[in-house]
């Protein structure tokens, strides 16, 4: 008799992924709907759809997810909080925002996991590397929340961070738009978007989809980002598979 199947396990079956393993950075902005603050049930719920989709896919997802739509540490800084302590208010703010995506994939039976970098474990398991490892090749999605777990850091470095660590194959920067354009398309009618690009031309030409310590990470460690729009139902999964719309950034 043939071993029982973990009740974990997915099988790896229909279209063929290009990455197998993925970082994916969500901003705390795309969790908000069309409101100005906190979390839009509906949107969560949808999102969740999405990582769950491309895990179905049998693709090993790590989500760092951001905190934006609570609290930006350079915001609280401009108002007179001390910068490090108002980094760590954002770092919270990124853990409220895991453990509801977390209720948002098991919602869907989609085992899930946060893992901080700041120790919380009344709430979340602490991130080390080996537990998110060990989480992955179950088929778990993970939200690595915390960052870094140190100030003057954003989650997009907490990305590339995590994605080298982690060995995984790309970073899946989710953002308001379906890819990196030459100048923001909400304000300039003639911005073009790229399909392909290196990371150190994203860097020369100063593309601010994310931050340079986030791209030169990521460059050294040769690992692609692939942008693309939080807005497009399934866009995780078609970009897994190489399709739909999304630039990718690669060595
Ligand atoms: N933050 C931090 N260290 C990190 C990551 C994040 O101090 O390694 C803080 C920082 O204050 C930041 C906030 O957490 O403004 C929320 O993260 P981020 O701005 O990257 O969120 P997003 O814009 O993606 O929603």
């Amino acid at each position: 008799m043939s071993d029982p199947v973990p009740a974990d396990a997915q099988p790896i079956a229909g279209p063929k992924p290009l990455f197998g393993r993925v970082v994916v950075k969500l901003s705390g902005e795309a969790l908000m709907g069309k409101g100005s603050f906190g979390l839009d049930m509906p949107t969560l719920l949808r999102i969740a759809a999405d990582l769950k989709a491309a895990a179905d896919l049998g693709v090993q997802v790590a989500v760092v997810v951001g905190g934006g739509n609570f609290f930006r540490g350079l915001e609280g800084a401009d108002k007179g909080i001390e910068r490090a302590r108002a980094d760590s208010i954002g770092m919270l703010a990124t853990v409220m925002n895991a453990l509801a995506m977390e209720g948002a994939l098991e919602h869907l039976g989609q085992s899930a996991r946060v893992l901080s970098a700041v120790a919380m474990p009344s709430l979340c398991q602490p991130y080390s590397r080996q537990a998110a490892l060990a989480h992955l090749v179950k088929h778990r999605v993970i939200m690595l929340a915390g960052g870094t777990g140190n100030p003057f850091f954003t989650t997009d470095t907490g990305a590339a961070l995590r994605a080298a660590e982690l060995s995984c194959d790309a970073v899946f920067k989710a953002t308001q738009v379906d890819g990196i354009y030459t100048a923001d398309p909400k304000k300039d009618p003639k911005a073009t978007r790229f399909e392909r690009l290196s990371h150190d031309e994203a860097i020369d030409r100063n593309l601010a989809v994310m931050d340079t310590a986030a791209f030169a990470l990521a460059r050294d460690n040769r690992i692609p980002i692939v942008v693309f729009s939080i807005h497009e139902p399934g866009a995780i999964r078609a970009a897994l598979l190489g399709q739909g719309r999304a630039t990718y950034v690669m060595p």
